[in-house]
């Protein structure tokens, strides 16, 4: 049964959704599908900003898992071919295939989405984070800075887009995590900021590639970007003498950071840490385990030493892909009750089932609003963002996510409470920085060994 709540959205104050992503676009659809007032709200010039950004990179996801089933229907009404289920797209696939011709169908059927559209701030209307009177009968005030006619600094203006409900679905991508492993850059890291990418290269690209032809590039991080990174540099240091990886892990088991592999309910994920597995035992990586990074040094030639805080430093090195992870940006929150993992920074209630320590699976449990909303009533945290700093958000699980919250704010609590997703065991866990290879608590059985399982090292772009 729909009920109407003070939430409810409306012409004047709608559902307004932060970041035209892949989730924030999901959420649109649903809110599309159930017929409610909604504007999205994007920074980028286009939808899908950030994804475009890592275009290059394969995701381990096929299709099927990509879609989200309210854009997919709106999509397959508007005459859209889906792409096949099993083949695994690019960020660029992904944008260009699913999330334009998405953006295009939702405004056909009544969503506003603006693009270079940044919010730089939600609050109560009238209301501050002090006051406490009244707050959930008025509506939320998003403020808003867009590009006025040009792009030069002076040419920005600023709106107040008034809004029943909200949905942060601005991910984490703006907010890479640094090579200083206490959290903070290293010192020196910012001076030497010319030689570190925080992203993964796109070697595709002959001015990116030259950087790391015939060089020494270190590789700092544990996860699937760091994994794809390696891949990439492997298959370089293959084809054109001299080039060195030097990879660096702070945890003390290179195991425990390529998953399971073929015991991986997400295939494309096994392959990739099989992938990643191969690539490492070349000759021209040498890999590094417990390596906290806690000084950047420019050596005389130019290059640069990074100093651990034990053991020997890696010198020579020509660039750095940085890829520890990311965080999520709660600055322009400040003004509204959050109730935030202290660590993670994600919804409290969601912390224990995705915290990397006990639980980096993704037999993470589905959930939707009553695990994700916030003290401050109508407003919901979604997608790469609602997790926080832990690494192992799933689109499906972003789709299950806006599913339920968009029920909810429409009224629709039954639907809101229902569980309509079941995510693939993985077997795959334990992936928390283990200190000083310390074995890592695990959450689930323990996986096959890699090191018996042979894969054919696949070139990615
Ligand atoms: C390299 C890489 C590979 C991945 N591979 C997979 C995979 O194979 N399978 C899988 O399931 N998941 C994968 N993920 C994880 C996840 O599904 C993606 O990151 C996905 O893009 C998350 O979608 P999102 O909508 O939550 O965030 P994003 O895609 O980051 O979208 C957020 C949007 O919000 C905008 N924004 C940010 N701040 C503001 C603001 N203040 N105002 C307005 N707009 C704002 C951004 O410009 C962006 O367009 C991968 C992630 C990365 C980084």
């Amino acid at each position: 049964m729909t009920l109407a709540s003070p939430h409810t959205p409306s012409s004047a104050a709608p559902l307004v959704i932060v970041g035209a992503g892949p989730i924030g676009l999901a959420a649109t659809a649903h809110a599309v599908e159930r017929g409610l007032p909604v504007v999205v709200l994007e920074q980028g010039s286009q939808v899908g900003a950030a994804v475009r950004e890592w275009g290059h990179v394969r995701l381990f996801s096929p299709w099927a898992e990509l879609v989200d089933p309210a854009a997919g229907r709106l999509l397959a009404d508007a005459g859209w071919s889906s792409p096949e289920p099993d083949v695994a797209p690019t960020g660029l696939d992904w944008v260009q295939r699913y999330l334009e011709p998405l953006a295009e169908v939702l405004r056909t059927r009544g969503a506003v989405v603006r693009t270079g559209a940044r919010v730089v701030g939600v609050a109560r209307r009238g209301r501050d984070l002090l006051v406490v009177d009244g707050r959930a009968e008025v509506p939320f005030a998003v403020h808003v800075r867009s590009a006025a006619g040009g792009t030069g600094e002076g040419t920005e203006r600023e709106d107040v887009v008034e809004a029943a409900a909200v949905v942060d679905a601005s991910g984490t991508w703006g907010r890479p995590g640094p090579l200083g492993a206490d959290g903070w850059p290293a010192p020196g890291e910012a001076h030497a900021a010319d030689r570190i990418a925080y992203r993964v290269p796109d070697l595709a690209d002959e001015a990116v590639r030259r950087r790391h032809a015939g060089r020494h590039t270190v590789v700092a991080g544990a996860g699937a970007s760091a994994q794809n990174a390696l891949v990439a540099l492997g298959a370089v240091a293959r084809e054109v003498p001299g080039t060195r990886v030097t990879w660096l892990l702070r945890r003390g088991s290179v195991l425990r950071a390529l998953g399971a592999g073929e015991a991986d309910g997400l295939a494309g994920r096994g392959a990739l840490g099989l992938a990643a597995r191969a690539a490492a035992d070349a000759t021209a990586v040498t890999t590094v385990t417990g390596f906290r990074t806690v000084a950047v040094e420019a050596q005389a030639d130019g290059r640069l030493r990074l100093v651990p805080d034990a053991g020997e430093p890696v010198g020579d090195v020509d660039e750095v892909v940085a890829v520890t992870g990311f965080r999520p940006d709660h600055d322009w929150l400040a003004q509204v009750r959050l109730d935030l993992d202290p660590e993670l920074g994600c919804p409290r209630a969601l912390a224990d089932g995705i915290h990397p320590a006990h639980h980096s699976c993704g037999t993470v449990a589905p959930h939707g609003a009553a695990l994700l909303r916030q003290p401050e009533e109508g407003l919901y945290l979604v997608g790469m963002k609602s997790y926080g700093r832990a690494p192992s958000f799933l689109a499906m699980t972003g789709h299950e996510q806006v599913r339920s919250i968009v029920a909810e704010v429409g009224g629709d609590h039954a639907a809101a409470a229902a569980v309509e997703l079941v995510l693939p065991e993985t077997g795959v866990c334990g992936a928390a920085p283990a200190f000083d290879g310390a074995p890592a608590t695990s959450c689930c059985s323990p996986s096959s060994p890699v090191t018996d399982l042979v894969l054919e090292v696949a070139a990615r772009p």
